[in-house]
């Protein structure tokens, strides 16, 4: 479904059309499948499901964060130290974490999450509490309230689910084995309306186009505490960054952005 790639930024109308289209790729996928075994990226049988999710290709060909990545947002850089998106506009929250580069097999993967197989969720989730692991610099046994990005009433009817709640759900889960004291509330934050779609715009057109489109629906619970944001993609992380300025706005003691994937610094 790489083709229809174009549609994916777009959170009016366009991505219906996709999710149409990967449901029935996902249907081939199953009723070609001889058994349950098969590897989460591609499809092919692997032998040790559910203990590898991935075939041996898919997990090797993952673009991970690799050494080179932006300290403030957490995407991968060309060049050490703050990327170029972060240079032009500081991002509202404290630090963003991801594991993977949105690109290749991590992109068809998470945009599968989006389109009709939400149970990948549980791969992704894994992985960005292992990041979320490695890169907090706060106490761990401290509480941490995990919120993830609403879609709006309509758009998640639509759906059938919020793919940022899968992946929140599934992270929180490993952060608990972890050793992390964490809480899952899918209600402190509402998307009041459709944003326009955002493929052909720039940083600011997305600042702008996200303003005022979040609302802090639960302010008190939101108090002196760590929030951890949970989101599948950052794209120019307006809209992490206009969350987390709402709920730093309702007491909020630090913002986390932590989301299944990321796009690279721009070149
Ligand atoms: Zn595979
Ligand atoms: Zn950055």
């Amino acid at each position: 479904m790489n083709g229809s790639c174009a549609f994916f930024y777009s959170k009016k109308g366009g991505w219906r059309r996709v999710n149409f289209f990967a449901k029935i790729a996902e249907k081939i996928r199953a009723a070609t499948a001889e058994h349950g075994y098969t590897c989460d990226g591609c499809g092919a049988e692997i032998f040790d499901y559910p203990v590898h999710r991935l075939c041996n290709d898919c997990e090797t060909h993952l673009p991970r964060i690799g050494e080179r990545f932006c300290e403030k947002c957490g995407r991968e850089t060309h060049a050490e130290g703050v990327c170029l998106e972060c240079k032009a506009a500081a991002p509202s929250f404290e630090k963003g974490i991801t594991p993977f580069v949105y690109r290749a097999s991590a992109a068809s993967m998470i945009n599968r999450v989006k389109n009709g197989v939400p149970e990948l969720a549980l791969f992704f989730g894994e992985e960005m509490a292992r990041s979320f692991a490695a890169r907090y610099d706060g106490e761990r046994g401290e509480p941490i309230l995990i919120v993830p990005v609403p879609m709006t009433v309509a758009a998640k009817k639509a759906r059938g689910y919020n793919q940022a709640e899968r992946l929140a759900i599934a992270a929180k889960k490993e952060l608990e084995k972890l050793g992390f004291c964490t809480e899952l509330d899918t209600d402190i934050l509402q998307k009041r309306r459709e944003t326009a779609q955002q493929k052909h715009m720039g940083a600011r057109a997305r600042a702008r186009n996200v303003l005022g489109v979040y609302h802090v629906h639960k302010r008190k619970a939101c108090v002196d505490r760590v929030i951890v944001l949970v989101d599948d993609i950052m794209t120019t992380g307006a809209t992490g960054s206009e969350c987390a300025r709402r709920l730093t706005g309702a007491g909020a003691r630090k913002v986390y952005l932590l989301t299944a994937t990321a796009l690279s610094e721009r070149k």
